[in-house]
C-alpha cells in the first residue's frame, strides 16, 4: 500500500537519493524549564534525560559522539543527519553554539543537523547562526509546540504560549530555516477538537515538518505520579490511530511528516504497552487513511500563511 502522507523518508530519498539516518547526540545543555529560570519541574511528560533518546554516548563531546557512531555503524550507501535531541539545544551563548553545531561535520556522509529546542529560546543572533549553517546543509529546527491550546500548555507546564511558537516559526522562516513542529495527541484534558485546532494552527504557519507523538508515560516524570494517582487516562491504541489519521487530513500536504508516533524503550516505559508496537501502528494509520479514501491534507484549511515560502 502506498503512503498516504508525505514522509521524511520520501523527502530525503527524493532529495539525496539515499536513506538518511539520524545520529542523536547530547550536547550537554539544560533547559530553562528545568534549571529554575522558568521552572524546576519541567514539562509533565519529560524525564531527567530531557526527553532524549537512550542510545547516546552522553558523556563525550558532541564530535566524539558522532565519530563513535560513524566508526561503529555508518554505511557507505547512507547519509546522516546529526540530531541535537535532549533538553534545549539553543540554550547557550552564541560562541558555544557555533562551536558545537559546526563540530559535527567530520565526515562527508553527514549532510546536516537537526536542532531540538523551545520556541522561547531563540533570538536573532541564534537564528542567523543556524541560517548560516543551513546554506548548503540540511538544517532543521525542531520546535516543541505539543498543543495550540494555551490552557493545555499551562496544564502540562510548558512555560511558553502558542503565541511564542507562532513568533518563533515566523522569525525562523524569515531567516530561511525549516521548522519541524512537535505535537502530542492524548494530552490530559484534550479532545478531538483540540487536535484539529492544533493541526489547523500548524497548517496556517510556514512550518515545513511535523512530528506527531502519542502520549506515553515514562518513568520519573510528573505524568507517572498523575497516572499512579489515577488522575489521568491515556488515549487508546484505536483512538490514536483514528486521531492521527484525522490530524494528517488537516495538515497541509507539503508538510513533511517526520514521525507518526512517540518512541520509548521498554525499560523506561510505564504505559501504554502499545508504545512498543510502533511499526504496526504507523502501518495502521496509513491503512486507516486508505480505508477512508483519504490522504494528508484532504481537509487542510488553507488559511493565510504568513510568508510565501511554501
Ligand atoms: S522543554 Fe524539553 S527539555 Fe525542557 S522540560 Fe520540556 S520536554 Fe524537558
Amino acid at each position: 500500500m502506498s503512503e498516504r502522507y508525505y514522509s521524511l523518508n520520501t523527502y530525503f530519498k527524493g532529495l539525496y537519493g539515499k536513506k538518511v539516518r539520524k545520529i542523536c547526540v547530547d550536547a550537554g545543555f539544560t533547559c530553562p524549564n528545568r534549571d529554575g529560570k522558568l521552572s524546576q519541574k519541567g514539562c509533565i511528560f519529560c524525564d531527567e534525560k530531557g526527553s532524549g533518546a537512550d542510545d547516546i554516548f552522553r558523556k563525550l563531546p558532541v564530535w566524539e559522539q558522532v565519530s563513535k557512531y560513524i566508526e561503529s555503524k555508518a554505511k557507505d550507501n547512507e547519509y546522516y543527519l546529526v540530531y541535537f535531541q535532549p533538553f534545549t539545544n539553543t540554550y547557550a551563548g552564541i560562541e558555544i553554539l557555533d562551536t558545537i553545531y559546526k563540530s559535527v561535520f567530520l565526515d562527508e556522509r553527514i549532510i546536516g543537523i537537526s536542532i531540538g529546542t523551545r520556541p522561547d529560546c531563540l533570538d536573532e543572533e541564534k537564528l542567523m547562526l543556524i541560517a548560516e549553517i543551513s546554506g548548503g546543509k540540511e538544517v532543521w529546527l525542531e520546535l516543541g509546540l505539543q498543543s495550540s491550546n494555551d490552557a493545555t500548555l499551562e496544564r502540562i507546564n510548558r512555560g511558553h504560549s502558542r503565541k511564542d511558537f507562532e513568533k518563533a516559526v515566523i522569525a525562523s522562516d524569515k531567516a530561511g530555516i525549516k521548522v519541524c513542529a512537535h505535537v502530542i495527541l492524548g494530552l490530559p484534558g484534550e479532545s478531538s477538537e483540540d487536535y484539529a485546532n492544533t493541526a489547523d494552527f500548524i497548517s496556517a504557519l510556514p512550518v515545513k515538518g511535523v512530528k506527531i507523538h502519542h502520549l506515553y508515560i515514562a518513568k520519573n516524570t510528573e505524568l507517572e505520579k498523575l497516572y499512579a494517582g489515577e488522575e489521568i487516562s491515556l488515549i487508546t491504541k484505536d483512538a490514536y490511530i483514528q486521531e492521527a489519521a484525522n490530524f494528517l487530513e488537516r495538515i497541509r500536504p507539503d508538510i513533511i511528516i517526520h514521525r507518526l508516533m512517540g518512541d520509548c524503550r521498554k525499560e523506561r516505559l510505564i504505559a501504554p504497552d502499545w508504545t512498543l508496537q510502533k511499526s504496526e501502528i504507523v502501518r495502521n494509520i496509513n491503512k486507516e487513511l486508505a480505508g477512508r479514501h483519504s490522504w494528508q491534507g484532504k481537509k487542510a484549511h488553507q488559511i493565510i500563511v504568513p510568508r510565501g515560502t511554501i
